[in-house]
């Protein structure tokens, strides 16, 4: 699949907070080899660049994906690493290969963490679309208490994974305790959940999504949002913006959701990418 063309440039920096790399631009899961396939990995970087989207922070959901994450953000000094089980992947292991496989791949990704470049524990949440059958949810939940536990253990940001579960996420932070900064991956609930979440202190991610003709609530969402919260993503390859929905997504596209957010909340782009670097940097306790 081609392409979208890029964006305007951005008239100043900013981060993309949110992408799987290793999916590549819409090819099977964990198609990309760091050593095969490094000239698409560098030419996806430099189109990055190109529209001024100069960080990123790769998201490792498998341990497959945490590997290529982690070692991937050691290779290139703008990328940074989050490594977890998805909380669609956890039941799964548990169901295909035991809990035994289950609790050893958690151990795994709790030593990826360690490693300097991995700025992030997730993403972790809840799924209750994807997921639904009770023995699946219980692993569901226990991975997602395991990694707030260890974003605090390492005072790593926790990245949160939230699908059609907005009460029980906050639910399960209330009662193990809110890390120190935690983000809301593809934040996708209304202005009224959005202010349980500012109000626990988090910062609230918006991916592609809030382009979409249907998403009223979560412009709302936006809407509500101050300035020093928002966050900016691809989540690529999935959730490319309008104008161009149903091509493949990459981290460049952060051009055409950035214009339209500023547009939607009526502020200076220039003024709302350097916000949101800063955010980033803050959100992911990172040096600049
Ligand atoms: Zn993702």
């Amino acid at each position: 699949m081609t392409l979208p063309p890029l964006p305007q440039r951005l008239p100043a920096a900013v981060a993309d907070a949110h992408v799987h790399i290793d999916m590549g631009t819409g090819r099977s899961h964990n198609a990309l080899d760091l050593d095969k396939d490094q000239a698409e990995i560098e030419s996806l970087l430099d189109l990055a660049n190109e529209v001024n989207v100069t960080k990123l922070v790769n998201v490792g959901c498998e341990i497959p994906g945490a590997r290529f994450a982690i070692e991937f953000a050691k290779r290139y000094p703008n990328v940074f690493a989050a490594v977890a089980l998805h909380p669609n992947e956890a039941p799964r292991i548990a169901r295909e290969k035991g809990i035994v496989a289950f609790q050893a791949a958690l151990t795994e990704i709790a030593e990826l963490a360690t490693a300097e470049k991995c700025v992030a524990v997730g993403e972790t949440g809840m799924d209750f679309f994807r997921t639904t059958e009770l023995s699946d949810l219980k692993i569901q939940e226990e991975s997602f208490r395991y990694h707030i536990d260890l974003a605090k253990r390492l005072d790593k940001t926790l990245m949160i994974h939230d699908r059609d579960s907005h009460q029980d996420i906050l639910r399960v932070l209330d009662s193990e305790g809110i890390p120190k900064r935690v983000m809301m991956h593809c934040f996708s609930g209304d202005a009224d959940f959005a202010k349980a979440c500012l109000d626990r202190g988090f910062y609230l991610s918006f991916a592609g999504t809030v382009t979409f003709k249907n998403a009223t609530n979560l412009r709302e969402a936006l809407s509500v949002t101050p300035q020093d919260r928002v966050l900016v993503e691809t989540d690529a390859p999935f959730l490319t913006p309008d104008p161009h929905r149903g091509s493949p997504n990459a981290s460049y596209m952060i051009g055409y959701t950035m214009r339209f957010m500023a547009d939607h909340r009526g502020e200076d782009l220039t003024q709302l990418c350097d916000a949101v670097m800063n955010n980033t940097n803050r959100a992911f306790n990172l040096v600049n």
